[in-house]
């Protein structure tokens, strides 16, 4: 059966899709078979429905957020993320996406203001300080034109009032978490480095 709602340490997370827009070489479910014991890997993507009757049915007690996070880019699913993002708020829960930032690419057009409606954190994995390496490591299928679309998204979200975070896998070295660590400056966004999944 697909798990579409997961509990990692008091934090909802909700499944939503495998696709994604990336290949990067070191997706962690290329690596994992699991993310905190949980097996990811969806038959059918589930509807707005779906994910708030599971939710519903769910011990919420000491949750106190709600984090769009699962084994592919969640942004495929724009619709599904409003609908229950509204919903979670209005049981009082903190909403975040977690995303590669290429929402606004599979969408076609800015999503920025449509996420500003109910989400209140968005963490988008910047990966490296340029477009060449992020398409020799992110592998996306926009290109490197991914990159530079990424930093313009997450610049969308910050005017639009979402706390947005740029992050980072510390296997990147020094220099490189330093650049990236400037380019968050520069568009006045936090950064985080994230240590790697072995
Ligand atoms: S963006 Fe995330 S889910 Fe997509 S391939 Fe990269 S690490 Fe995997």
């Amino acid at each position: 059966m697909d798990i579409i709602t997961y509990n990692i340490e008091g934090t909802m997370y909700v499944n939503l899709t495998n696709r994604c827009s990336n290949a990067c070489t070191f997706c962690e479910r290329t690596r994992v078979s699991n993310i905190g014991g949980y097996d990811l890997w969806l038959e059918k993507e589930p509807t707005a429905i779906d994910i708030i009757s599971d939710l519903k049915s769910k011990d919420m007690d000491g949750i106190n957020a709600l984090v769009f996070c699962g084994w592919g880019e969640p942004t495929y699913r724009l619709d599904v993320i409003i609908e229950v993002a509204t919903f979670a708020r209005s049981i009082g829960l903190a909403t975040r996406v977690n995303t590669n930032g290429q929402g606004s690419l599979i969408a076609g057009r800015d999503i920025s203001h449509d996420l500003a409606t109910c989400i209140d954190s968005v963490s988008i994995s910047l990966n490296y300080n340029n477009a060449y390496d992020y398409q020799r490591v992110c592998i996306s299928e926009y290109g490197e034109r991914a990159f530079y679309e990424l930093i313009d998204f997450a610049t969308r979200c910050h005017n639009n009032n979402i706390d947005v975070t740029l992050s980072v896998v510390d296997i990147i070295g020094e220099e490189q978490v330093n650049d990236c660590r400037k380019i968050a400056d520069s568009i006045g966004v936090s950064f985080r480095v994230r240590p790697e999944i072995k």
